[in-house]
C-alpha cells in the first residue's frame, strides 16, 4: 500500500476500505526491511499500533477525524515527545525522555496524526549530511552510498523511502530544505515565528523554524495549516493569522508572476546538471506565463560566514545547560564538580558540535564581539534590506536548493568548511527569517534528485508552495518521475 497523497489514503480510510492499523502496519514492516538505511532512531511499534487501533474505534463510533486522520509520520529527534527519548543524536542526550510535548506535537494528535517514530539527524541539527550523528550515517534512498543530505535527514529519508508519509524536522540554515533536495521531496521552512519552537531543542534560537516534509506540496501544505499560529508558550511566535494554506496555495497563478532570479544563486562554479536541470523548470514557468527578473542580492557572499558567526555564538549559549547536572550524561570519571562539568561535555558531545561551542564562544569574547559577532549582525540588516527590495520588485524568488547533487557518505568529513558550503544557498533565507521550500525539480544524468528552491516574503508561504506545486505537477507530468 503505497498512496499518492494523504488525500488518497484520507479517502480510503474514511469510506473504510482500509483502517489505520493496516496503515500503520504497513509502513512498521518498510520500517524493519530498511533498517539498514538508519533512518529512525526509535520506532513507537506498540503506541503507533495502540494509536491506530484507537483511531479507527473513533471512526466507528462516529467521531468527527481531525484533518490529519491517520497520517503516519516521523519526528525529527529534537523536537519533544513526552514519555520518549528526546535524544538530538547525541550521546549527550542519549538517556533523556521529554518531560512535556512540543506545541506542534500536540497541535498534530489534536488532528489524529499517528506518529511512527523518532528519526535521525546531525547532532543538535548541526550538519549537512547527517553523518555527525552519534547513532551513525542515514543512507540515501536513491543511492545508499550517499548522504541523504541533513541535518534532517533522517526525516527526509523516511518520506522518500515510503517509511512516513511526511515528517518534522527543524531549518536553522537550510537543514529541512537541503535534505528534501537530496531526497526528492518537498522541504518547507515557514517564516521565523511562524510555527512555535516550544519543545524543539535550540540551535540557533533565532533561525530555528520547525519545517515539513513531505511527497507534495498539498500534504505540506496541510500539515503547515495544523502546526502553525501563535503560542503562548513561545513568545517570538508570531500572532499572524493562520490562513488556509490549500486554498491559498491552489490560488497561486504562474501566468503573469515576476520571479527573481538571482545571478548569485547561478555562480560558475554550481554543477553542470544543477544548473540545467533548475534553468529547465524556469523556463517552463516562463512558457507558462511567469516573468523571470534578473535580479541581485548584494550581502550574499558573506552569508556563509554571517551565518556560521552568528549561530555558533548562539549555540555555544544554549549548549551550555547540557553540563551532565541538569540533563543527560554524566561522567563517571569525576572528582569534583569542575572536572563532571568538562568530563561529561567532553564525553558527551561530539566533534562537530564542539566545534561550534568553542567557535561560539571565540566570536562573543569581550575582545572580538565587535569584530566578528556585532559584524554578522550588521551583515544581517543588509540582507534583510536586499531580500525586502527584491520583493518590492518581485513576487517569489527561484534558484538551485544545493550547489551540488547528494554527494558520497565520508567525501566531506574530513573539511568542516567545504561542508559547510552545501548550505550557500539556504542559509540566506534563515538570515533574513523568509518562508522558503525546496521542490523536486528532477534528477541529474545518474537519477540523483535535483532540488529547486523558492524564497517567499514574509508570510508568503502559501505563494512559494502554489508555485512550487506548478513545478512538481508540470514535469511529474512529462513522465519525467523516476521510480524509487
Ligand atoms: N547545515 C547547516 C549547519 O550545519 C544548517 C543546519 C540547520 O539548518 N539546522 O548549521
Amino acid at each position: 500500500m503505497i498512496f499518492s497523497s494523504y488525500k488518497h489514503l484520507r479517502n480510503k480510510l474514511l469510506e473504510r476500505e482500509i483502517t489505520c492499523e493496516s496503515v500503520v502496519r504497513d509502513y512498521l514492516g518498510r520500517i524493519q526491511q530498511n533498517r539498514h538505511r538508519n533512518v529512525y532512531i526509535a520506532v513507537f511499534e506498540k503506541e503507533a499500533l495502540e494509536r491506530a487501533r484507537e483511531l479507527d474505534r473513533k471512526l466507528e463510533n462516529g467521531e468527527r477525524p481531525g484533518r490529519l486522520f491517520g497520517l503516519p509520520m516521523a519526528i525529527k529527534d529534537n523536537i519533544a515527545i513526552e514519555g520518549f527519548g528526546l535524544t538530538c543524536a547525541s550521546a549527550i542526550l542519549s538517556n533523556y525522555t521529554a518531560v512535556y510535548h512540543a506545541t506542534v506535537v500536540d497541535r498534530l494528535l489534536a488532528e489524529d496524526a499517528v506518529f511512527l517514530g523518532k528519526v535521525n539527524m546531525d547532532e543538535f541539527a548541526m550538519g549537512s549530511s547527517n553523518e555527525n550523528s552519534a547513532f551513525g550515517p542515514v543512507l540515501n534512498p536513491f543511492d545508499e552510498k550517499r548522504v541523504p543530505g541533513g541535518s534532517s535527514g533522517g526525516s527526509a529519508a523516511s518520506v522518500a523511502g515510503d517509511l512516513a508519509m511526511a515528517a518534522l524536522g527543524s531549518d536553522t540554515g537550510g537543514s529541512v530544505r537541503q535534505p528534501a533536495g537530496f531526497c526528492n521531496v518537498v522541504g518547507l521552512k515557514p517564516t521565523y515565528g511562524r510555527v512555535s519552537r516550544y519543545g524543539l531543542v535550540a540551535f540557533g534560537s533565532s533561525f530555528d523554524q520547525i519545517g515539513v516534509l513531505a511527497g507534495n506540496c498539498d500534504d505540506a501544505a496541510l500539515v503547515l495549516g495544523v502546526i502553525a499560529g501563535k503560542d503562548q508558550f513561545d513568545t517570538t511566535s508570531s500572532g499572524h493569522a493562520v490562513p488556509d494554506y490549500p486554498a491559498e496555495m491552489k490560488s497561486v497563478s504562474v501566468d503573469g508572476l515576476k520571479i527573481g532570479v538571482p545571478r548569485e544563486y547561478f555562480p560558475e562554479t554550481l554543477h553542470g546538471t544543477v544548473a540545467s536541470v533548475v534553468k529547465k523548470r524556469l523556463d517552463e514557468l516562463q512558457e507558462a506565463g511567469a516573468e523571470l527578473v534578473d535580479i541581485t542580492l548584494p550581502g550574499s557572499d558573506y552569508a556563509i560566514a554571517a551565518y556560521y558567526i552568528l549561530t555558533t555564538a548562539e549555540a555555544s549559549s544554549n549548549l551550555a545547560r547540557f553540563d551532565g547536572a541538569r540533563y543527560g550524561y554524566r561522567s563517571e570519571k569525576a572528582d569534583n564538580l569542575s572536572e563532571m562539568y568538562v568530563n561529561s561535555r567532553t564525553e558527551g558531545f561530539g566533534s562537530e558540535v564542539k566545534r561550534r561551542i568553542m567557535l561560539g564562544t571565540y566570536v562573543l569574547s569581550a575582545g572580538y564581539y565587535d569584530t566578528y559577532y556585532k559584524k554578522a549582525q550588521q551583515v544581517r540588516r543588509v540582507f534583510l534590506n536586499s531580500y525586502k527590495e527584491a520583493f518590492d520588485r518581485v513576487d517569489v524568488i527561484a534558484g538551485p536548493t544545493s550547489p551540488f547533487p547528494p554527494f558520497g557518505i565520508g567525501d566531506k568529513t574530513e573539511d568542516p568548511l567545504e561542508m559547510y558550503l552545501a548550505d550557500v544557498f539556504t542559509v540566506p533565507a534563515s538570515i533574513a527569517g523568509m518562508p522558503a521550500v525546496s521542490v523536486p525539480a528532477g534528477f541529474d544524468d545518474t537519477g540523483l534528485p535535483v532540488g529547486l528552491q523558492l524564497i517567499g516574503d514574509f508570510f508568503r508561504e502559501g505563494t512559494i508552495l502554489g508555485v512550487a506545486r506548478s513545478i512538481q505537477e508540470a514535469w511529474q507530468n512529462q513522465g519525467e518521475l523516476q521510480e524509487k
